[in-house]
Formats: C-alpha cells, sequence, structure tokens
C-alpha cells in the first residue's frame, strides 16, 4: 500500500516508555504516597496482560456481557447526504451494553481490581455515563462502589444519579470548586490515597497519572482491533480517514490506537466547540489549549495565564473536560493525528441528520464527529470517494431532554 500521507512517523508500541511519558507528556505528577499504589497498578496490570486466563476471561465477558463484536455498519443514506461519493462505516459502540464504549474500560479495570483483591471501586463521574459503566461493571462482579460526583452533576444527571443508585452504587456530592467532573476527580484522589489498601481507582477516560492513559487505551483499543479487520474485511482496504470525538480521548484512543502504524490512514479527533472559541465557551483542549500539569500528567490543558484551569462549555456533557489524554497531546504534536472542533449546532446538525438518514439517534458526544463530516462534505473538503470511519461512541437515548431543549421542544 502506498504512503500518500507525510505524517511523521508515530511510534507504535514505544508509548508510553517506563517512566510512562508519551514523548513530553504522560507521567505520574502526584504526591508521593501515591507514586507506591501507582507502581503496584502498574505491576498487577502488566502481569494480568500476560496471564492467559485473564485475558480469556475478559474475551468472554466482552463477547457475552458486552456484546462484542460491535458492527462496522455502512451508511448509504448519511453518505450520500456527506456527497462527493464519499462511503462512510461507523464503529457501533452504541451497541455496546449500556449503549456507549465506556463498558469495555470499566470492565477491563473491574477485573483488573477484583484480580489485586481490592473490593472497593471508587471512580468520578461527569454526566454520570462513567459512573453508570463503573456500578453496572461493580454490580456484576459483586464489588463495592463509590462514586463521586459534583453536586452541580448531580443535579443536572439525576436520571444517572438513580440509575446508579439501583445498579447499588453509592453517589457522593462534592461541593468544592465548581462543583463538577474536575472537583470530583480531586476528591476521588483524596479518597485513594486515604484507603489505599482495600480502593481500586477505576478511572474513567485515557487520562490521570501514568499508568492509567496506557491501561484505558489498551482496554478500549479493542474498537479499533475490530474496525481494521471489519473493514478489510469489507472494502478489503484501510480507510483513508478515521474520526472520533475527544473528552478525555478514551473512545478516539481506542479506534486509533491499532491504526497508529498505518500512516497512510489519516486521523482526526473532534473536540467539543461549544457556543464559541472564547475561553470559557468550549471544551477545544487540543485545539486552543497549551501544555500543563492536570489530574497527575503532563497534557494540553484549557487555562489562563496564571495557569488557573478554565471553564468549559459543551452541549454533551462528556466532552465537557479541560484536559485531555497524554497520547492525545503527543499525536497532536507529532502529526500523527490531527485536532479540530465542532460546534453544539454543528453536533446538533448531525444528530438530526444521522437520525433521519439512517435510523441511529447517535450521543451527542459522537455527534460532533458525524456533523464534522458532515460540514466537511457539505463544503467540498472531503477527497472524491474517500473510504471514512466515524467512531459513534454512544447511544444518544441519555441526550433527550438535552436535544428537546435545543430544539425548542416541551417535553
Ligand atoms: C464519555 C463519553 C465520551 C467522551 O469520553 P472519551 O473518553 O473522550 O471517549 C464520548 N462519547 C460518549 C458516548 C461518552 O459517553
Amino acid at each position: 500500500m502506498q504512503d500518500t500521507k507525510t505524517h511523521n512517523t508515530y511510534q507504535h508500541n514505544l508509548y508510553p516508555d517506563e517512566r510512562g511519558r508519551f514523548g513530553d507528556f504522560g507521567g505520574k505528577f502526584v504526591p508521593e504516597n501515591l507514586m507506591a499504589v501507582l507502581a503496584e497498578l502498574e505491576t498487577a496490570y502488566k502481569e494480568a496482560m500476560q496471564d492467559k486466563a485473564f485475558i480469556g476471561e475478559l474475551n468472554q465477558e466482552l463477547a457475552s456481557y458486552v456484546g462484542r463484536p460491535t458492527t462496522l455498519h455502512y451508511v448509504p443514506r448519511f453518505s450520500e447526504m456527506v456527497g462527493n461519493n464519499v462511503k462512510i462505516y461507523l464503529k457501533r459502540e452504541d451497541l455496546a451494553h449500556t449503549g456507549a464504549h465506556k463498558i469495555n474500560n470499566a470492565l477491563g479495570q473491574g477485573m483488573l481490581a477484583k484480580r489485586m483483591g481490592k473490593q472497593r471501586i471508587i471512580a468520578e463521574t461527569g454526566a454520570g455515563q462513567h459512573g453508570v459503566a463503573t456500578a453496572t461493571v461493580c454490580a456484576k462482579l459483586g464489588l463495592d462502589c463509590i462514586i463521586y460526583m459534583g453536586e452541580v452533576d448531580i443535579q443536572r444527571q439525576s436520571l444517572n444519579v438513580f440509575r446508579m443508585k439501583l445498579l447499588g452504587a453509592e453517589v457522593r456530592s462534592v461541593d468544592s470548586g465548581t462543583k463538577t467532573l474536575k472537583d470530583a476527580i480531586n476528591e476521588a484522589i483524596r479518597d485513594w490515597v486515604t484507603n489505599v489498601e482495600t480502593t481500586f481507582y477505576l478511572f474513567g477516560t485515557a487520562a490521570g497519572p501514568a499508568p492509567y492513559p496506557r491501561i484505558v487505551r489498551d482496554f478500549q483499543a479493542v474498537i479499533g482491533r475490530e474496525a481494521r479487520q471489519q473493514i478489510m474485511q469489507q472494502e478489503g482496504r484501510l480507510p483513508d480517514q478515521i474520526y472520533a470525538c475527544v473528552g478525555g480521548g478514551s473512545n478516539a484512543i481506542g479506534i486509533f490506537y491499532p491504526f497508529a502504524d498505518a500512516s497512510e490512514v489519516e486521523l482526526i479527533g473532534v473536540e467539543a466547540g461549544g457556543t464559541s472559541m472564547d475561553p470559557g465557551m468550549h471544551a477545544s483542549t487540543l485545539v486552543a489549549g497549551r501544555p500543563g500539569v492536570l489530574h497527575g500528567a503532563m497534557s494540553y490543558l484549557l487555562q489562563n495565564e496564571d495557569g488557573q484551569i478554565l471553564d468549559t462549555h459543551s452541549i454533551s456533557a462528556g466532552l465537557d473536560y479541560p484536559g485531555v489524554g497524554p497520547e492525545h497531546s503527543y499525536m497532536k504534536d507529532s502529526g500523527r493525528a490531527s485536532y479540530v472542533t465542532a460546534s453544539d449546532a454543528t453536533a446538533l446538525k448531525g444528530l438530526e441528520a444521522l437520525s433521519r438518514t439512517e435510523g441511529i439517534i447517535p450521543a451527542l458526544e459522537s455527534a460532533h464527529a458525524i456533523g464534522y463530516v458532515l460540514e466537511q462534505g457539505q463544503q467540498g473538503k472531503l477527497a472524491e470517494g474517500s473510504l471514512i470511519v466515524i467512531n459513534l461512541s454512544g447511544r444518544g437515548d441519555k441526550d433527550m431532554m438535552t436535544v428537546a431543549k435545543a430544539f425548542n421542544v416541551n417535553l
């Protein structure tokens, strides 16, 4: 296959290095007492990955509990709407149990916690989606589950709070700072430091201190491994472009990573452009941020001149995060992936278009990637006959109240 792109070589399988770094990014910027816990986690993770019985059990659960492989689904009517004879496939993570990709990671880490003999699971959640995935896995595996959630998010996401409780989790309200996701993460880290002996911190995205970005990537890479096999079976060649929305970066790195060594495949991450690119009005960390340290890792960040974290806004709660996983920062700076932004309005347009042309209501997060591709196509910016894969990270059921409000419909 011919290499037509001019990307720098992404050193596949080399990252993270032994210090947990992806180039200049990543690492472990944590208090001393957490260093030992992170080292314990890293050792346990590496042992588990070499244990054929563990891998076999994980694969079995991914098949029968999660419903993998999810399909790689051709969408002809949407493709036609995008225009210029492009052919678009969706990787259907919306079909996974609980309706999104988050379960892949929650299941993997939950099984790892059990293997390590940790009975108490803590997690942070913003929109509640990671909380629900974690509570789901804890119920299945018989583990105690405590979810930290900002007070503001608890009010905004009452349905997910109810789901978590129904699944047997305790939801702890965090009323520090902006009372949202980043404060919930701080509180979960505090709990972890205090209860390290018994407790496993089940982190929700490909960010945080090493080894989390790598662990989450590996558990989500099942998306890209399947997609690569499926596109070869269905089209006999690799795609020209892969698009995924980027919040913390887990669904995107999950589909990007298994294609990273194929330099002819263009990887494009779509961030939340919110209502404008003014500070505080969006969550486009890689597009508009600069490197700094947040939640234990060096990565791009939305920060002001003093290094204070900026507020973020997105119509999709799952993309509303001022940081991003370090591997994406590395992929951006190395040129292996590129990152763009899609506004709230573009996401809504994408959601409506996919619903009407294909009978698939995407999550608002995924709708950023859908809407971006649609607009690029309509502006004539996609090459004639391109083969495109979009990661459909989740289904839209959870977003119906938000979408109705945006369309001025009273439910
Ligand atoms: C949480 C979530 C995201 C954003 O998280 P990433 O770690 O960036 O993948 C995207 N899509 C859906 C459906 C989500 O629930």
